[in-house]
C-alpha cells in the first residue's frame, strides 16, 4: 500500500507512515494493514522490537481520515463509522498490548488517531518540533483511540484540561502528561533507528535521551489543577468564570469553541477511567460515545464546520449551561449487543452493486446495513436506503473491492460486464448473482480473468423474501480464491453458500434447481385445481400435503392458493415475487443446457412449454409464477 511502508529490517518490524500529503492521517486500510503486521510479528521469533515512524517534517500522524466517515454519516449510514472505529480501536489495543518493545519516533503533529498509533508504544521519542494533542472535542468527538487512558493517568487534572481544550503539548509537556518518554534531537533519529533495527538494544535510546525544555502547560499546573478539579464540565466552567486572571479567561474562550456534549462526556470518561490501567476498558467506554456520535452527537456538524465548509461556525446541540446531565449519561450508556468486543470481524468493503430490482435492492440494503460502503447503479434510477447512487455502472465499479451484479439475463450481464470489468481494480472481485445461461457466466469469467479480476457466478435461491431477510442460498462457481473473497458477503446476504465448482457451476446448479421449481409449481397448481373440482377444501389440501409426501417448497413456503399457508404472492393478487417470465427464462436456460449436453428432461421441457404459453399467449406476463393456479382453475381437460 502506498500510504504505509511495512517491512522487516534486521531484528525490527518497521511501520513507516508515508502519506505525507495528508499529514500521514490514518485511513481505514492503513489501520487494517497495521493490525495485520502486528498479528504477524507478535508470533515471529526473529522480530525483537517494533519501530514506528513517519515521513515528512510536518507530522508523525495528524489523526484519522475523517472524509469518508463524514460522507457516510451525512447520508445516514452510521454503520461504516461504527465499524471504522471498532477496527481502529482493536488495532490500538494490539499496539498497547504488544508483547515486545515498541519504539515510536514522533516529529511534528501527533493528533487524535496519531496518538492511538504512536503513544501506546513502550518507548516514545519526541524532538523539538513535536506537538501532541487530542483535539476531538473541537469536531464533536471525545478523546478516543485509548487516549482517554493516557489522559486519566496524567498527573493532577492535566487530563481534563487537555481533553476539553485540545491544547497542543510540546515535548516537555507531553512527557510530563505521560504521552511520551524520551527527548532526542531529530537529527540523531536515523542512526538510532538503524542501530535499534540492527541490535534490538533499547539501551541505545537511554544513551541519547536529553532533558526536554519544559513546556508552557507544565508551568500552569497549579491553575489547571484548581479549575479542572470539578465533577462536571459546568463545575469547571464556573470555576474559570469566577477567576478574572489571564489563564482562566483564555481557557474559557477555548472551551466556548468546543462541543459541550463532547467536553462533558470527555470529563466523565476520564473520571470513570482514572485508577484503571486496562486499555480495553477505556476503549470500550470511548466507543459508547463514538458509536452514537454521528446519530446523537455533534460529529457531523463538527466536521462540516471544521473540515468540509471550513466556516468554523459549528452549531452545537447544547451550550455549556444548557447541557442536561442526562445527555451525557445517554451517550455513555452500555451498548448491549453493539458493545466493543475486540474480535476481528470482516473488514468494511467498498462494494459496487448493479441492478437494484426486486432482488438486488434488498441485497444491497443488507450489505449497507452490515457496515459496508455500497455504491449502486440501476438504469431505472432506483434509490435504496444506505446505498449511494452512481451515475453509471462503470462509476459504481471503479475502485471497489467487490462489484455485484443482479440483472435480468445473460445478454444484459455481458453488456454490463463489458462496461465494468475494465473499470475495476486488478485483484478486485466480480460476483454475478443473476440467473443467466452457463455460457454467459463462463464468458464473463474468462474476460474477468484476462483483466486480473476474480469472478464468481453466484445465482441465488430464496426469492424476494430471502433477499430482504438475508436468508438466500448462493450456488457459486469460480476459483477457491474468488469464492473466499465472496464468502463474507454471502454470509450477510444469505444463510448458505455452496461452492459448486469452477466458473459456470453455480449457474448449472441454479438451472437444475429452478427446473425442479418450475415443474413442482405446475404440479402443485394442477393438484389444487384438481382438488377444487373434487370438492376438497384448499385448507385441508394444504394441511395434508404440507405434512405428507407431496410436500415441497412451492406448497409449504410459497403456496399458490390465496389465503392458505404462509403469506405469498397469491395473497397479493399474484404480483410477482418471482415473475412468470423469469421462471420461463430459467426453464429455457435449463432446456438450452440440456440440449447442449444431450440430457433427457421431459418434465422440464413440458414445464417450459406451459410457461411459454402462459407468458406469451395468455395473461402470465407481469404475474407471479404461482399464477399458474388461477390458469388451471379456469381450464378444463382437453
Ligand atoms: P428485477 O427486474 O426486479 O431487477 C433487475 C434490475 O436490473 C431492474 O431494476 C433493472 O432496472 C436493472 N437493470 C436492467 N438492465 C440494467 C443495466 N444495463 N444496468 C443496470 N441495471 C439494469 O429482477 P429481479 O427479480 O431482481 O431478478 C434479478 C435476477 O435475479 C434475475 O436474473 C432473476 O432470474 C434472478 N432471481 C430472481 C428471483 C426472484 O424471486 N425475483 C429469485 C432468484 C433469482
Amino acid at each position: 500500500m502506498s500510504d504505509i511502508h511495512i517491512r522487516i529490517e534486521g531484528v525490527a518490524g518497521r511501520i513507516t507512515l508515508t502519506r505525507e500529503s495528508a499529514l500521514n492521517a490514518l485511513t481505514y486500510e492503513m489501520c487494517l494493514a497495521i493490525e495485520d503486521a502486528l498479528d504477524d510479528w507478535s508470533k515471529n521469533a526473529d522480530i525483537r522490537l517494533l519501530i514506528l515512524d513517519a515521513v515528512g517534517d510536518k507530522a508523525f500522524c495528524a489523526g484519522g481520515d475523517i472524509a469518508e466517515l463524514y460522507a457516510s454519516g451525512k447520508r445516514g449510514d452510521y454503520a461504516y463509522g461504527q465499524q471504522f472505529w471498532r477496527d481502529e480501536y482493536r488495532m490500538n489495543a494490539k499496539l498497547f498490548e504488544f508483547p515486545k518493545p515498541v519504539v515510536s519516533f514522533m516529529q511534528g503533529f501527533t493528533m487524535g488517531g496519531g496518538v492511538g498509533f504512536g503513544c501506546h508504544a513502550s518507548h516514545r521519542i519526541l524532538c523539538d518540533t513535536s506537538q501532541i494533542s487530542m483535539p476531538e472535542v473541537g469536531i464533536g468527538l471525545v478523546p478516543d483511540v485509548g487516549g482517554s487512558l493516557v489522559l486519566a493517568q496524567s498527573p493532577g487534572r492535566l487530563g481534563e484540561y487537555l481533553a476539553t481544550t485540545g491544547a497542543r503539548m510540546s515535548a516537555g509537556d507531553a512527557i510530563l502528561a505521560g504521552f511520551a518518554d524520551y527527548f532526542i534531537p531529530q537529527d540523531r533519529w536515523p542512526t538510532l533507528s538503524r542501530g535499534l533495527a540492527e541490535t534490538g538494544d533499547l539501551a541505545l535510546i537511554e544513551a541519547q535521551h536529553e532533558t526536554p525544555p519544559s513546556g508552557p502547560i507544565g508551568a500552569q499546573r497549579a491553575e489547571i489543577d484548581r479549575h479542572f478539579d470539578g465533577e462536571t464540565l459546568i463545575d469547571i466552567a464556573n470555576s474559570l468564570r469566577a477567576d478574572p486572571g489571564e489563564f482562566a479567561v483564555k481557557t474559557l474562550k477555548t472551551l466556548s469553541r468546543n462541543a459541550p456534549l463532547s467536553m462533558a462526556c470527555a470529563v466523565e470518561i476520564i473520571h470513570r477511567t482514572r485508577g484503571h490501567s486496562d486499555i480495553r476498558r477505556a476503549l470500550a467506554l470511548e466507543y459508547r460515545f463514538t458509536h452514537r456520535a454521528m446519530e446523537h452527537g455533534d460529529f457531523i456538524e463538527g466536521i462540516r464546520a471544521a473540515i468540509i465548509d471550513k466556516t468554523r461556525d459549528p452549531v452545537w446541540k447544547h451550550t455549556i449551561d444548557t447541557l442536561p446531565a442526562v445527555a451525557v449519561s445517554n451517550m455513555l450508556l452500555p451498548l448491549g449487543k453493539d458493545a466493543l468486543t475486540f474480535e476481528k470481524k470482516d473488514k468494511i468493503m467498498q462494494i459496487g452493486f448493479i441492478g437494484l430490482g426486486n432482488m438486488g435492492g434488498p441485497m444491497a440494503a443488507n450489505l449497507a446495513a452490515a457496515g459496508h460502503a455500497v455504491t449502486g447503479f440501476d438504469t431505472a434510477g432506483v434509490t435504496i436506503a444506505g446505498v449511494t447512487n452512481a451515475a453509471s455502472a462503470a462509476t459504481a465499479a471503479t475502485g471497489r473491492d467487490v462489484v455485484i451484479t443482479m440483472l435480468p439475463n445473460g445478454a444484459i450481464l455481458r453488456a454490463v460486464a463489458a462496461d465494468i470489468l475494465p473499470a475495476m481494480t486488478k485483484g478486485a472481485t466480480h460476483i454475478d448473482c443473476s440467473t443467466v445461461d452457463v455460457d454467459s457466466a463462463r464468458a464473463v469469467a474468462q474476460d474477468a480473468d484476462s483483466m486480473g479480476v476474480l469472478c464468481v457466478d453466484a445465482p441465488v435461491s430464496g426469492g424476494t423474501g430471502g433477499a430482504s431477510n438475508g436468508t438466500l442460498t448462493f450456488m457459486a462457481g469460480g476459483s477457491d480464491a474468488a469464492f473466499a473473497k465472496a464468502a463474507p458477503l454471502f454470509d450477510i446476504m444469505g444463510q448458505k453458500a455452496v461452492h459448486c465448482g469452477a466458473s459456470g457451476a453455480g449457474q448449472s446448479a441454479k438451472i437444475c434447481n429452478n427446473m425442479i421449481l418450475g415443474v413442482t409449481m405446475i404440479a402443485t397448481c394442477e393438484a389444487f385445481a384438481l382438488a377444487d373440482k373434487l370438492g376438497l377444501s384448499r385448507e385441508k389440501m394444504f394441511d395434508v400435503v404440507s405434512t405428507s409426501s407431496g410436500y415441497s417448497w412451492t406448497m409449504n413456503a410459497y403456496c399458490p392458493a390465496p389465503g392458505v399457508g404462509p403469506q405469498s404472492p397469491a395473497d397479493n393478487d399474484y404480483k410477482p415475487g418471482f415473475a412468470a417470465e423469469l421462471m420461463l427464462k430459467d426453464l429455457r436456460l435449463s432446456q438450452q443446457a440440456a440440449q447442449s449436453v444431450d440430457a433427457d428432461t421431459p418434465m422440464g421441457q413440458n414445464a417450459t412449454e406451459l410457461y411459454e404459453t402462459f407468458v406469451e399467449q395468455e395473461d402470465g406476463t407481469g404475474m407471479d409464477f404461482s399464477a399458474m393456479l388461477p390458469r388451471f382453475e379456469k381450464r378444463s381437460r382437453k
